[in-house]
């Protein structure tokens, strides 16, 4: 009966500290304070990010921290001036915000927010506090979405409503994956039809570069991963080649150079690591050559680069999320998948209860999932 202004007790995996593993832990959920709301999560995919943070490679994040950022839920509750949400809406969350107010936010061009973490810590809520605490100490939230846990709180403009017959445990890799691969081809790049493109990293990020590059009509997919397991979903999802680099004698640069005469038109690099951000960025070709960055190199890290590479035309690109603003792109995006547009569920390689997140963690690190 007073749902919405009591503390929820309920489980969170936390990471105490940098390498630490996650740990199960009974938490306390404060009430969302005014123009926030409290979710009551249904479903989390496990993203690199979430992995990298726990490594301590996500930057400016402070410990005790709950990961998880690729949530799907319900909302439980509201604090005051909520018009946007109401209790029981589906939503997912969003880890880049859209407040709509600030001068990315009001750019059609930009799906940036100066809400979001690369500009303004997100390990706290707007207010400078946490919503979470565990054994009497406050627990930092990640870009304040903290999907590893049963309740969390966020903004309200860090949530977007979406179709009420959504299913929740498959539309959460809308959150984050899904978005950034598909997105990185769609918007970041916008490959033409007919074009050469490759993809290196074929995790959740890549695998949706893959799908994004065949819907946009590329006629040569070019697969990179040093896990071959990958090839036969990348090949499924329309991959013409699928290169193992731990099979070459060359560097893979210059092997994608010579598949491609002068490099291909478009590179995607989805590993996060900077010898493949290198690698991507020399494999596109040197006048009209685009490659995206859609992997996170490490927090600190620093590449060099020989700048005559962009003299003669090509271009060097980031995209956060795939370029969506990601208030107004998800609900579109939760309707795409229901009108089947979008093969999603080839993402999702396996379905676990929470209390085994530790187990999905593995997988990831295993490179099962
Ligand atoms: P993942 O771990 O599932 O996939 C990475 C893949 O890269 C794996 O299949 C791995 O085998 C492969 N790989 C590793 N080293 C390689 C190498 N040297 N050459 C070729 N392949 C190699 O990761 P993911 O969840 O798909 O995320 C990919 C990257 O994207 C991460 O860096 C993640 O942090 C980042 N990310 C960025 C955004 C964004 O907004 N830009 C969003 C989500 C994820
Ligand atoms: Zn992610
Ligand atoms: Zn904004």
């Amino acid at each position: 009966p007073l749902c919405g202004f009591q503390v929820i007790r309920c489980k969170a995996a936390v990471a105490w500290a940098v390498g630490k593993p996650l740990s199960m832990e009974e938490v306390e959920v404060a009430p969302p304070k005014a123009g926030e709301v409290r979710v009551k999560m249904v479903a989390t995919g496990i993203c690199r990010t979430d992995e990298n943070l726990r490594q301590g490679l996500f930057p400016n994040s402070d410990f005790p921290i709950i990961p998880g950022h690729e949530g799907a839920g319900i909302v439980e509750s509201i604090g005051d001036g909520v018009t946007s949400v109401k209790p029981g809406d589906k939503v997912i969350l969003l880890c880049v915000p859209q407040c709509g107010k600030c001068i990315f936010c009001l750019n059609p061009e930009s799906n940036f927010c100066l809400k979001a973490h690369m500009f303004e810590t997100q390990c706290v809520l707007p207010d400078k506090t946490t919503r979470f605490t565990c054994k009497g100490q406050q627990i930092h939230h990640f870009m304040w979405v903290s999907t590893f846990a049963e309740y969390t709180v966020v903004p309200d403009y860090a949530v977007a409503k979406i179709d009420a017959a959504a299913p929740l445990d498959k539309v959460c890799l809308l959150a984050c994956g899904f978005p950034t691969g598909y997105g990185a081809v769609i918007n970041a790049a916008k490959v033409k039809p007919g074009s050469t493109c490759a993809v290196i990293g074929l995790g959740g990020v890549g695998l949706s570069a893959v799908m994004g590059c065949k819907a946009a009509g590329a006629s040569r997919i070019i697969a990179v991963d040093i896990n071959s397991d990958k090839f036969p979903k990348a090949r499924e999802l329309g991959a013409t080649d699928c290169i193992n680099p731990q099979d070459l004698k060359k560097p893979i640069h210059e092997v994608l150079i010579e598949m491609t005469g002068y490099g291909a038109d478009y590179t995607f690099e989805a590993v996060g690591k900077l010898d493949t951000l290198a690698a991507a960025m020399t494999s596109c070709n040197l006048s009209t050559g685009m490659c995206i960055m859609a992997g996170d190199p490490p927090a600190g890290s620093m590449l060099t680069i020989d700048p005559m590479l962009l003299l003669t035309g090509r271009e060097w690109k980031g995209t956060m999320l795939g370029g969506w603003k990601m208030r107004d792109s998800v609900p579109k995006l939760v309707s795409s998948y229901l009108e089947k547009k979008f093969n999603l569920d080839v993402l999702n390689t396996h379905t676990l209860p929470f209390d085994k997140l530790n187990e999905g963690m593995e997988l990831l690190r295993a490179g099962k999932r």
